[in-house]
């Protein structure tokens, strides 16, 4: 009797200590991103940058969103926590790279540039590129921007079409609401960002409106390290179910409604 009860508890004593051991790796803390993302049951950590409407921003303290939902339900897919960093936009490819980060779910046009550091997964979505001016401004296509003050964010392919404008001259901020915070105060002539955004921010601030002409239409995507090629399988087929099951339009349409 006495040896059988010694033997359950070295039994339970083991019992213990992997369950202390998964719950240390199960919080992925020590252990790099993609290891985490690796084992089933880890910790999917997501990298952002929060001032992007309906896709991501901040709603009392909390990150909610568009992208912020699909990563939640392709992490459920997965069987996997989500846990979200936001970080400036230029930051994000390489917090991805260096393995800081598992995906980059950020409103993300997939550019051949970007594809020269990581890894896109289907796109989910797809964004087109606008101009926001002042209502009362006499700016009316691209054409006019030529000499004119265009706000940006730094690093988004608005900065990259607004650098082709002759003679622009560009304002880069790290958040899109100091880049539209500039054009309300008269600071800039304009901004270049994408139209879901857009119409975020002219319905949040009186004065704005948004050129009709929209000069670009992009793929958005989620960046994965390039050498994380496990991963990106397994989100392509979550992506999958979640685009065949309907969840994906769900999640948007309860970000965007059609109607104008
Ligand atoms: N779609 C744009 C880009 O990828 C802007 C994204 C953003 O600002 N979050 O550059």
């Amino acid at each position: 009797m006495k040896n059988i009860k010694k033997i359950l508890a070295v039994i339970m004593a083991g019992v213990l200590a992997s369950a202390i051991l998964a719950a240390c790796g199960g919080s992925g803390s020590a252990a790099p991103a993609t290891e985490a993302a690796g084992a089933a049951g880890g910790v999917l950590k997501m990298v952002t940058e929060a001032t992007f409407p309906p896709y991501e921003s901040y709603e009392g303290g909390e990150i909610v969103g568009i992208d912020v939902d699909i990563a939640k339900a392709i992490a459920e897919e997965l069987g996997m926590t989500l846990e979200i960093e936001d970080m400036a936009f230029d930051s994000l490819i390489a917090a991805v790279q260096s393995g800081k980060a598992d995906i980059a779910a950020a409103g993300m046009t997939v550019t051949e540039d970007r594809l020269k550091n990581v890894n896109f997964t289907e796109p989910y979505a797809t964004g087109i590129q606008v101009i926001i001016v002042r209502e009362d401004s006499d700016i009316k296509s691209l054409d006019d921007l030529a000499g004119k003050k265009i706000a940006v964010q730094t690093g988004t392919t608005g900065e990259i079409y607004a650098e082709d404008i002759e003679g622009a001259e560009i304002q880069s901020f790290t958040k899109a609401t100091d880049a539209v915070l500039e054009v309300l105060n008269g600071k800039a002539d304009a901004m270049m960002i994408d139209n879901e955004p857009a119409k975020a921010y002219v319905a949040a601030n009186e004065g704005l409106k948004i050129l009709e002409e929209e000069f670009a239409v992009e793929d958005y995507a989620i960046a994965i390290a390039k050498e994380n090629t496990e991963l990106l399988e397994r989100i392509n087929n979550a992506l999958k179910n979640l685009k065949e099951s309907g969840k994906l339009d769900e999640i948007v349409a309860k970000y965007i409604t059609t109607e104008e």
